[in-house]
């Protein structure tokens, strides 16, 4: 068994990758933990376009919690995401504030979720703009 401290779902979006980079770099957990890269981020856990993209969502999770066992799952959104603009659930374009408060609607569905499936895990949700802030969405 390969126990890892941490998964990690983020964006694939190019824009943020630097400030993802060191913001999990600067984690306690930075040196073990499992990167699952979806269009979107959290979008298909809790509103998937087509239930397919929600159950491979949740399967790439499950097989991260059954394989590495962590006890922590991080999730990053960001500002302008194309995944949650796709049908306007979040439009592009919004300013920092909305646009996390936005993703804090979300996430919080998604805690419920998650905590029905996983009651014994401990989850975090970050956003992050454009210039690069993080900050802790506590839903
Ligand atoms: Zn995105």
């Amino acid at each position: 068994m390969h126990k890892a401290k941490a998964c990690v779902i983020g964006c694939i979006d190019f824009r943020f990758r630097g400030a993802t980079d060191n913001f999990l770099k600067s984690e306690s957990w930075a040196d073990s933990y499992d990167l699952i890269s979806i269009a979107g981020s959290s979008r298909d856990f809790i509103k998937p376009m087509k239930e397919t993209h929600g159950d491979y969502a949740w399967l790439q999770l499950g097989l991260s919690i059954k394989l590495h066992e962590p006890d922590l799952v991080v999730f990053v959104d960001h500002q302008d995401c194309g995944g949650y603009a796709q049908d306007g659930t979040i439009p592009g374009g919004l300013e920092r504030d909305e646009d996390r408060e936005k993703h804090s609607e979300m996430l919080e569905q998604l805690k419920g979720k998650l905590l029905e499936k996983y009651p014994n895990l401990l989850f975090r949700f970050y956003h992050i703009d454009f210039d690069g802030g993080v900050k802790e969405l506590l839903v």
